[in-house]
């Protein structure tokens, strides 16, 4: 059992599962959503769409897995980060950790072992970076120990594609751990 930060790709990694900051569409789009649905193949959007037909659109804070195309990974985890604007703090805190809980919980019904999340919201929906990492870096603690007796997940990686998120994400470590 494991939490770390890294610099890098989400789509590089190979894991179990990567998490996808997605919208409440699974349409694709931008930052991060786009680079996964690009290095993937069209397979994830196909599979993303069969979910929407079949639920309807995906509320904040929920999780739900596709297949993972071409991605050295097996599994996308598509959690939908809430918009910042859009909520009042505390919820915008509660909405983005049930993204963590509930994306851990499902890389746990797929059984992957080894998961990796991009920083979900901390782009275009505009939630602060220095109040996300700790959100970030205390839910998954907390899953993790909750869970560590009956659950397939082993290690969870952190992914930043820049510099500043990973300083929050170790600060918050540092702190947590
Ligand atoms: P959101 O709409 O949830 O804010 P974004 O994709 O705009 O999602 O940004 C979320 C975070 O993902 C940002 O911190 C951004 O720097 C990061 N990001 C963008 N592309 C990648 C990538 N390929 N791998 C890892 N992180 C990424």
């Amino acid at each position: 059992m494991g939490l770390t930060a890294v610099l890098g790709d989400i789509t590089t990694m190979d894991v179990d599962a990567i998490v996808n900051a997605a919208n409440s569409a699974l349409a694709g789009g931008g930052g991060v959503d786009g680079a996964i649905h690009s290095a993937a193949g069209p397979t994830v959007l196909e599979e993303c769409r069969a979910i929407i037909a079949k639920q309807g659109s995906c509320p904040t804070g929920t999780a739900v897995a596709t297949f993972a195309g071409e991605l050295p990974a097996t599994w996308v985890i598509h959690t939908v980060g809430p918009i910042w604007s859009q909520h009042d703090p505390i919820e915008n805190g509660t909405l983005l950790a049930n993204c963590y809980g509930s994306s851990l919980d499902v890389a746990a019904e797929v059984g992957a072992k080894t998961v990796a999340f991009p920083a979900i919201s901390t782009g275009v929906y505009g939630f602060p970076r220095e109040l996300a990492a700790p959100i970030a870096v205390s839910t998954t603690l907390d899953w993790l120990n909750q869970n560590k007796q009956n659950t397939s997940v082993e290690t969870v990686t952190l992914v930043c594609l820049d510099a500043e998120n990973l300083r929050h994400y170790q600060q918050a470590l540092d702190e947590m751990t």
